[in-house]
C-alpha cells in the first residue's frame, strides 16, 4: 500500500471541493490534495451545458462547464494536487483516507484536517417503487443529461417525466430542444419542487404540460418501456383509480429527490441530520469529529451552486484555521431549531468563541410554498427579528442572517428558533 502525508484532503472535486480547496490554500494551507473519482473535476457541472449558473458569484449568467473552469483554473493556479480517477473508500475518525485507482493501486493517505465534498446522487425507480415490468428506458433525470449532453445519445423519442425538481425540468426543456416528444411532466405534490424560473423557460417556454398531483401507477413494456399508467392522486398522495390514464412514450425520466452521498461520512462515526441527510455540523461547517469538516450537496440539496461556492469557502477557511493551529477551545454552544413552516437549517448550531462572535448566515428551507410571510427568529422564546419575505417555496433555499449584534448576547446553551408564519399570525 502506498503512504501519503497531506495537511488537508478534500473529498470530490466538484464546485464544493474546489472552492473549499483553493480557500484553505488562500489562507495558507500547503499540501492539499482533492481527490475525485470521475476522469475530471467540475463534478456534476460538467454536464449542466445549459445556462444560469454564477448569477451572485460573478453576476454572469454561465453554463455549468464555464462556471467550474474559473475554479479549475484557479486551483489549478495554486498548484494544489489532484488525483482524478480514485475512489476514496473509507476514511477514519482519526483523519486517515483510504482510496484506489489504477496507477496507485491502494493509497493510505494520513490527514490532519478533510473536508467532505462528495455531492449526492437522485432516487431510483427503486426509492419510490413504482410497480409494473422492468423494460429499458426507465433511468433518472441526471443519468439522461449526461447522456445527452457528454456521451451524445438521445436516450428516447416520446418522454414522460415523474417528479418536477429543477432537473427534471432541464431534462424536459432538453429532451424537447433534441428533437424528443415530451408528453408530460408529472408532480405528485400538487405544487412543483423546482425553481419558478425554472417552470417559465423550461416547460411554460415550450408548451409542456406539467401535471400537479399526479403520478406513475404501472410501467409497461417487456424489453423496452411502451407506456406507463398515470393517475391523480388524492389529499394523502393516493392514486384515485377513476383517473387513470395510459400515456404511451419509450422513455421515463425520473426527478424524484436527491440524497447526500453520506456513507463514508458515516462510516468515520460523522452524525447525520435526518431531514438534510448530511452531516450535522456548526457555523464552520465542522462535523462532530473536529477536523472533519463539509460542504456542498453532502451537507445539504442546493438548489444554486452559488450558495455552494459560500458554504465551501467557509469550510475551507474553518479547515485552514484547524491546520494553522489557530482554533481556540470551543466555548458556547447554540442549538438552532427548524420550526414551523422550516423544514431545516443549516448549520445546525454554533459553537462559538468570545473572540469570534460574528455574523452567521442561516441556509434554510421553507415546507410549503406560502405568500406574504415573516421569517421570524427567536431566542429563549422571545422574537429578536423578523424578516418579510413575498413568496417562499420549498424549491428554494432561503438565506437568513444572525447579524454580530445578536450572536454577541447569546448565552450558552440557549436555543435560537427559526419560524415561518404568515404576515399578522404572530401579532394575533
Ligand atoms: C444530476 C444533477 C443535475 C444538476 N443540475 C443542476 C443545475 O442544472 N443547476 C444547478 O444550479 N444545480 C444543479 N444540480 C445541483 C448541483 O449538484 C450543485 O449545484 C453542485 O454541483 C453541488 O456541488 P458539489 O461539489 O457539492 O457536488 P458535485 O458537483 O456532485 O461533486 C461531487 C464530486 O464528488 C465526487 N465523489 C463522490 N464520492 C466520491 C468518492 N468516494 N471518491 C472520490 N470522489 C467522489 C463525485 O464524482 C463528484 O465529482 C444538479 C445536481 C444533480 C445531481
Amino acid at each position: 500500500m502506498n503512504r501519503l502525508d497531506y495537511n488537508l484532503v478534500v473529498i470530490g472535486g466538484g464546485p464544493a471541493g474546489l472552492a473549499a480547496a483553493y480557500e484553505a490554500k488562500e489562507e495558507g494551507v500547503e499540501d492539499i490534495l482533492i481527490i475525485e473519482r470521475d476522469f475530471e473535476l467540475g463534478g456534476i457541472l460538467q454536464q449542466c451545458i445549459h445556462n444560469g449558473f454564477g448569477l451572485h458569484e460573478f453576476k454572469e449568467e454561465l453554463t455549468g462547464p464555464e462556471y467550474a473552469d474559473r475554479f479549475i483554473k484557479m486551483v489549478v493556479e495554486k498548484k494544489i494536487d489532484v488525483k482524478l480517477n480514485t475512489m476514496v473508500l473509507e476514511v477514519t475518525d482519526d483523519k486517515r483516507v483510504y482510496a484506489v485507482n489504477k496507477d496507485d493501486g491502494m493509497l493510505e493517505i494520513q490527514a490532519q484536517a478533510v473536508i467532505l465534498a462528495m455531492g449526492c446522487r437522485e432516487r431510483t425507480r427503486e426509492a419510490i417503487n413504482i410497480p409494473g415490468t422492468r423494460p429499458a428506458g426507465v433511468m433518472t433525470a441526471g443519468t439522461a443529461q449526461r447522456y445527452v449532453n457528454m456521451e451524445g445519445y438521445l436516450p428516447g423519442k416520446e418522454v414522460v417525466i415523474l417528479g418536477s425538481g429543477d432537473i427534471g425540468l432541464i431534462m424536459a426543456r432538453r429532451m424537447h430542444l433534441e428533437g424528443a416528444e415530451v408528453e408530460a411532466v408529472l408532480e405528485l405534490l400538487p405544487y412543483s419542487g423546482g425553481l419558478p424560473r425554472n417552470i417559465v423557460q423550461c416547460l411554460d417556454d415550450f408548451e409542456i404540460p406539467l401535471k400537479l398531483s399526479h403520478t406513475v401507477v404501472e410501467i409497461h413494456g417487456k424489453e423496452r418501456l411502451e407506456g406507463i399508467t398515470v393517475a391523480q392522486v388524492d389529499d394523502n398522495l393516493k392514486p384515485i383509480k377513476e383517473t387513470e390514464e395510459y400515456i404511451k412514450c419509450d422513455t421515463l425520466l425520473l426527478s424524484v429527490g436527491l440524497i447526500p452521498e453520506n456513507e463514508l461520512s458515516e462510516e468515520a462515526g460523522v452524525k447525520l441530520d435526518n431531514k438534510t441527510g448530511g452531516p450535522l455540523v456548526n457555523e464552520n461547517r465542522e462535523t462532530n469529529i473536529p477536523g472533519i469538516f463539509a460542504c456542498g450537496n453532502v451537507l445539504h440539496v442546493h438548489d444554486l451552486v452559488d450558495y455552494v461556492t459560500q458554504e465551501s469557502r467557509i469550510a475551507g477557511k474553518s479547515a485552514a484555521k484547524y491546520i494553522i493551529g489557530n482554533v481556540d477551545r470551543r466555548k458556547e454552544e447554540i442549538n438552532l431549531t427548524a420550526g414551523e413552516n422550516v423544514s431545516y437549517i443549516v448549520p445546525q448550531k454554533l459553537e462559538i468563541k468570545d473572540n469570534e462572535r460574528k455574523r452567521v448566515d442561516l441556509y434554510m428551507r421553507g415546507s410549503k410554498p406560502m405568500e406574504q410571510v415573516k421569517v421570524v427568529i427567536s431566542a429563549g422564546g422571545e422574537e429578536i427579528m423578523s424578516l418579510k419575505e413575498r413568496h417562499v417555496e420549498p424549491a428554494e433555499m432561503l438565506v437568513k442572517p444572525l447579524p454580530q449584534n445578536f450572536i454577541k448576547d447569546l448565552a450558552d446553551g440557549s436555543e435560537v428558533r427559526v419560524d415561518i408564519v404568515r404576515e399578522g399570525e404572530d401579532d394575533e
